[in-house]
């Protein structure tokens, strides 16, 4: 089967979260089951000097956006015979600091940008020797492939085009743009409809994405139902609704070669489900190298996160007081970005507990391996949690998550309430600090318990969240979307 992605971010080339990850390795488990996979993302600032394998395809290309032609051109990586990915060059749109904002304000162009790149998407699915049959499109910066596709279908500009996939990765982000950007899609002026992009007035990326793609996934079978509800649905459960039966929810995997205890560069102690003595020795180094005191009796507990509501790091904030107040004995390393009065909130607290509490502002994919592989403990209190890839990493590194059970979190961790046999993390319900204060009180109690301890790791560490398996589950669906069963 030939299969195009189109995402705004591609590991190890760009990423600011889990959906770099997912595609990359989405992408590579297709292309190694025996697919043909060609990948588009953007060629953001800096890409072609730390990959100087990526060398121009010679196609320039112009797209119409309104009244203007907008000049890009393809660059290429051949990862693999199976698997291309392309870099869509326009240095205007994506020669910048970042790749949706700088200092958390956007980029006013972010609807040309991503248009320009949902256009340029879709000229090449229709002129690559081989077409793809399948358009598998991430998240809102691609919602408007579907449309353009609907568009030039109906127009019978493309008479049999490929069947479209829409993943959501995150519903709470929906590329809202004001309707004057209406006029950079070049399509007729009734085609803006609540039908199809239009939400309250506003172009909505996500929505037409969301409207008029072939089938719908997201990234676990929980969140899958949670959107439909108007608690999570963040205004679009109407429509996700009425397409309950085309919307599937598929578990993330893990990428194994880049997440792994033994043979990994990014890690100085090797350990195993058996061998847990790298495992010490690298919360001793993580020690040593945040400058907290070097104690392998206490519990290290972890986050690594973007700072926001949604992560839940406010409560990580007050539940740390309250573990304070109760002079619980322990340290805490945290490794993230985002909203700024959270970050001077952590570092707060690191500065009053120093000796408990190292905190990273910052972007950290090494830090972040590290931090993994030292761990106790993780804590994701999300509010909500589309999948969640922190928690399948912590489980391979034995390092036990403690989650609120929602969407993914709740799909992958499994609560000794739940089955003790199978134990791997902690989980509890309610999105307030005292709850998750209670979590962590949990997971001191099992680490005064090394044999039950060992038995959770063991679990998590030899649970199975390869992409190899959940690629299957896309395949069929790609096989459905094509002969409609
Ligand atoms: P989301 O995509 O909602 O941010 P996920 O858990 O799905 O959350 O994925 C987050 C990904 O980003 C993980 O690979 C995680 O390790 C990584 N990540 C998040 N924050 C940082 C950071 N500050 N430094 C390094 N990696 C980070």
């Amino acid at each position: 089967m030939q299969v195009l992605h189109v995402a705004s971010e591609l590991h190890p080339f760009s990423k600011t979260g889990g959906l770099a990850d997912m595609v990359a390795a989405l992408g590579k488990a297709l292309a190694h089951a025996g697919h043909e996979v060609q990948l588009v993302t953007p060629l953001y600032r800096g890409i072609r000097n730390r990959h100087p394998d990526i060398h121009p395809a010679k196609w320039r290309f112009d797209v119409p956006m309104g009244t203007s032609l907008v000049a890009g051109e393809f660059w290429r990586l051949k990862v693999t015979p199976q698997l291309t990915i392309w870099f869509v060059d326009q240095p205007e749109f994506f020669d910048r600091a970042g790749l949706y904002n700088e200092n958390q304000i956007d980029y006013p162009d972010n609807g040309a940008r991503f248009l320009f790149l949902s256009k340029a998407a879709l000229l090449l699915a229709r002129h690559l020797p081989r077409p793809p049959q399948i358009i598998h499109l991430h998240d809102w910066p691609t919602g408007p492939v579907p449309l353009l596709l609907q568009h030039a279908r109906a127009e019978g500009v493309w008479p049999n085009p490929p069947k479209t996939v829409f993943t959501i990765h995150n519903l709470a982000y929906q590329g809202w743009f004001p309707p004057t950007d209406w006029a950079l899609t070049n399509l007729p002026t009734e085609w803006f409809h609540p039908n199809t992009a239009e939400a309250w007035g506003q172009f909505n990326f996500l929505k037409a994405g969301l409207s008029l793609a072939d089938a719908l996934t997201t990234v676990s079978p929980r969140y899958a139902q949670e959107i439909c509800t108007p608690e999570y649905g963040c205004g679009l459960e109407g429509l996700l609704r009425r397409r309950e039966y085309e919307l599937t929810g598929i578990l993330n995997g893990v990428d194994y070669e880049e997440w792994r205890t033994t043979n990994n560069p990014a890690l100085k102690h090797a350990y195993d489900a058996d061998h847990l003595a790298g495992k010490n020795a690298n919360k001793r180094d993580l020690q040593e190298e945040l400058g907290l005191p070097v104690r392998a009796d206490i519990p290290l507990f972890a986050q690594i996160s973007r700072l926001t509501g949604q992560k839940g790091s406010d409560l990580v904030l007050e539940a740390w007081e309250e573990i304070f107040t109760a002079g619980l004995e322990q340290q805490f390393v945290l490794l993230g970005s985002g909203d700024p009065v959270l970050q001077n909130g952590f570092r707060d607290l690191a500065a009053r507990y120093p000796e408990s509490v190292a905190v990273r502002v910052g972007f950290d994919p090494g830090l972040a391996q590290r931090i993994e592989a030292a761990a106790d403990f993780f804590l994701m209190p999300s509010r909500f949690e589309p999948c969640g890839l922190n928690q399948l990493y912590s489980l391979r590194y034995g390092t036990v998550p403690i989650v609120r059970a929602t969407g993914g979190l709740d799909d992958s961790v499994v609560d000794v309430r739940e089955n003790v046999e199978r134990a791997t993390g902690i989980k509890f319900h309610e999105p307030t600090a005292a709850a998750l204060a209670q979590a962590i009180r949990k997971a001191f109690a099992l680490y005064r318990e090394p044999d039950l301890l060992a038995h959770f790791r063991h679990n998590g560490m030899t649970a199975d969240f390869s992409w190899e398996k959940q690629a299957r589950e896309y395949v069929e669906l790609y096989e459905q979307a094509l002969h409609g069963v």
